[in-house]
């Protein structure tokens, strides 16, 4: 049995962080938990809520004496605060992040962690569109994936303690490597999001012709978008500058699917569209079979605390 932690250290507190502190709470964790945040608001906000043990002004008061250590911060800001913690890890801790985005977290963070402390990264695959402090909830991760980036060099222990930590908050943990996750996460997150941001925009467009019938008569699928797109804009932001290659590839075989359907309805092409959408439907099933959503028309979201 792996030895669960006794200081874990939060840096940013808001929608991932306060959830993580709300699933440790659920589990029965005895761990101190040890929160800040960069402003004076988010950490007043964090201490009303009353997730954390304590919460202090800085990060590198935050690590000290923390043997795990939580980067929940956007993905640009990673390498910054890593270098600022880096004289006051602990030795023997843990440090891991939860950024979208993996190659460039390793390559930011890795070169400030010293000799005795483990990095291993990771990323839950659990989100809202909302953030901040008041954002969190306990079941946010259940049955949702946490995928930790770990090789030959990732010390085994300090491994099975982490896996050991997200199996307890409800996730099910699984190991990739940074650029399989960030192409994985290229085709079923930033993509669609970038998607999302496109579609509303256009629409955006149209509302000042049609004059607010988009807003009044917004049916489902538009509905699903203008949820997606309303997610932080600095996060996502930094998603798409930190996974510039992967992002860039997906779009492209997006764009000539685009051309293949744009063509198939303009030519008349029925059984085109027929077999595509057909295709396109075992996919979802899949992803309800797999327990990953459920197929109630508002796609499972009801379940999800706001
Ligand atoms: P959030 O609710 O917006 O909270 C972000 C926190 O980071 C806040 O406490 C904020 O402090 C702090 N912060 C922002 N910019 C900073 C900077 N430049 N330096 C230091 N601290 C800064 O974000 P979140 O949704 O929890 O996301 C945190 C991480 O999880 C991100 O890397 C994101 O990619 C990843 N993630 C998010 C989701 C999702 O659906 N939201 C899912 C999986 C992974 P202030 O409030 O004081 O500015």
């Amino acid at each position: 049995m792996s030895a669960p932690y006794a200081r874990v250290a939060l840096i940013g507190l808001g929608l991932i962080a306060s959830s993580m502190a709300h699933a440790m709470r659920r589990a029965g964790m005895t761990a101190e938990i040890v929160g800040t945040a960069r402003s004076a608001g988010t950490r007043a906000e964090a201490a009303e809520v009353g997730f954390c043990d304590r919460i202090v002004d800085t990060p590198e008061e935050a690590v000290a004496g923390a043997d795990l250590v939580v980067l929940a911060v956007p993905v640009g800001a990673m390498g910054a605060l890593a270098e600022r913690i880096a004289p006051h890890l602990a030795p023997g801790a843990t440090v891991t992040d939860v950024g979208s985005v993996k190659r460039h977290v390793v390559a930011e963070v890795s070169p400030h962690i010293p000799e005795g402390v483990h990095f291993i990264p990771g990323h839950p695959l659990a989100g809202t569109e909302h953030s901040g402090p008041r954002s969190g909830f306990a079941e946010l991760f259940d049955n949702r994936w946490h995928l930790l980036i770990a090789d030959e060099a990732t010390d085994p222990q300090a491994l099975d303690r982490l896996r050991a930590y997200w199996t307890d908050l409800g996730a099910l943990v699984d190991m990739m490597d940074a650029d399989h996750h960030d192409l994985v996460l290229a085709v079923t997150s930033h993509a669609p999001h970038l998607i999302a941001y496109t579609m509303v925009g256009v629409a955006d467009d149209m509302r000042r012709v049609t004059d607010q019938e988009v807003i009044q008569y917004s049916a489902a699928g538009f509905r699903d978008f203008t949820r997606i797109a309303a997610s932080d804009p600095t996060m996502w932001r930094d998603v798409f500058l930190t996974n510039k290659d992967a992002t860039l590839e997906i779009l492209g075989r997006f764009t000539e699917e685009l051309f293949a359907l744009q063509r198939a309805i303009r030519t008349g092409d029925g059984e085109m569209l027929f077999d595509y959408f057909t295709r396109t439907r075992a996919i979802r099933r899949g992803i309800i079979q797999a327990g990953q959503d459920t197929d109630a028309p508002d796609f499972g979201r009801t379940k999800t605390k706001r």
